[in-house]
């Protein structure tokens, strides 16, 4: 069904710290499948792209920068509501704000160091699975 996919990465400092499976357990226990995997590592130009919506946002330099620093991982998961449903699991942008539990809270370091990236929309996570895997929609279904 469309809109039931969200795009996530766990962040480069949350995997060189080994989150990454304490992160991908809690996202199955709150009943994400996971449809697509990858570690890899961000160019800065991939980086530049992924973020490009933020390019003018005083943030964008350092965000670009840290995003190609370190190894991620990309997955496409899939649940109903999925969007929202995940962005409630991991928290607030700001691991300070994010409420007790969520993944925010629990692997964030700091507003940049969040552990984990979340799609905003379900067009948003269409565009950024296909940037990591270039499924077009076949998970939407
Ligand atoms: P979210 O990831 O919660 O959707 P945004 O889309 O607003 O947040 O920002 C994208 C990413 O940019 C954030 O996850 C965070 O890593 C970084 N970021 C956002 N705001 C700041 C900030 N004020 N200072 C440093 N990094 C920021
Ligand atoms: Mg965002």
């Amino acid at each position: 069904m469309a809109g039931d996919i969200t795009l996530t990465m766990i962040k480069p400092y949350a995997v060189t710290k080994n989150y990454t499976g304490d992160i991908i357990t809690q996202i199955n226990k709150a009943g994400f499948k996971i449809k697509a995997l990858k570690m890899t590592w961000l160019s800065p130009l991939q980086a530049e792209q992924f973020y490009a919506v933020h390019k003018d946002r005083p943030f964008y330099g350092a965000l670009v920068q840290y995003m190609a620093s370190g190894p991620i991982v990309a997955m496409v998961l899939q649940k109903e509501n999925a969007v929202a449903d995940f962005r409630k699991l991991i928290g607030a942008t700001d691991p300070a704000e994010a409420a007790e539990g969520t993944i925010r809270k629990q692997f964030g370091t700091d507003k940049q160091r969040n552990a984990v990236h979340g799609s905003d929309s379900d067009e948003n996570a269409i565009i950024e699975s296909n940037f990591h895997f270039a499924i077009k929609d076949q998970y939407a279904y």
